[in-house]
């Protein structure tokens, strides 16, 4: 049966002089329910009347009374808290969240300062390359030392030392040609007697 069916049926069995009690129960619902479906003009005015402040108020000290068990601090959780699965208050969670933030990031620190990659510690905790990239800015904004490293990362860092430290072999090696070729010179003249 539709909603509209069980409308037209609660009216019918009203007309023949049934109580909105008896006829909820033939179709399942309360008796409040069927006044509402019956007299809808008027269950908009009771909704209405519901949100007035006093019952605001009223409401607000059952549930304090009823529905906000204490957290282990002492602190009353908030309304519905528990429903959504906390066992903390909001405070504790907070405190939480904040002491394991530090721990995540002394390590990601110690992790930075041993010049791992991004890859490597994307990889260390499961995470996306963009997700880690969120938690280093918000860590740096924290205050946590994560000095930024160049762009294209540490392995064009690496890639640009070794480049650098070839050169630099490149220079020694030119300049080692360059003594063999002043030595041989050297030789050369003394042989020819100069
Ligand atoms: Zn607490």
């Amino acid at each position: 049966m539709t909603r509209d069916e069980k409308i037209a049926k609660a009216k019918r069995l009203r007309e023949l002089g049934l109580s909105y009690e008896e006829v909820g129960r033939r179709l399942g619902v309360t008796g409040g329910c069927v006044q509402k479906w019956l007299k809808p003009e008027a269950a908009k005015r009771w909704a209405a009347n519901d949100r007035t402040p006093e019952r605001n108020a009223r409401k607000r000290a059952w549930e304090n009374d009823h529905d906000r068990p204490l957290c282990a601090c002492g602190n009353r959780m908030g309304v519905g808290a528990h429903r959504k699965g906390y066992f903390r208050c909001k405070e504790c969670r907070r405190a939480a969240d904040a002491e394991r933030t530090a721990i995540r990031g002394r390590e990601i620190v110690a992790m930075w300062a041993a010049g791992m990659t991004m890859r490597e510690i994307q990889a260390r905790y499961g995470w996306t390359k963009g997700h880690l990239a969120q938690q280093l800015h918000r860590l740096r904004a924290k205050g946590f030392d994560l000095p930024k490293r160049p762009p294209g990362g540490l392995r064009l860092q690496h890639a640009q030392q070794a480049q650098h430290n070839q050169d630099q072999d490149h220079e020694q090696e030119d300049e080692q040609d360059l003594r063999h070729r002043d030595h041989a010179e050297a030789v050369g003249n003394l042989e020819k007697g100069l």
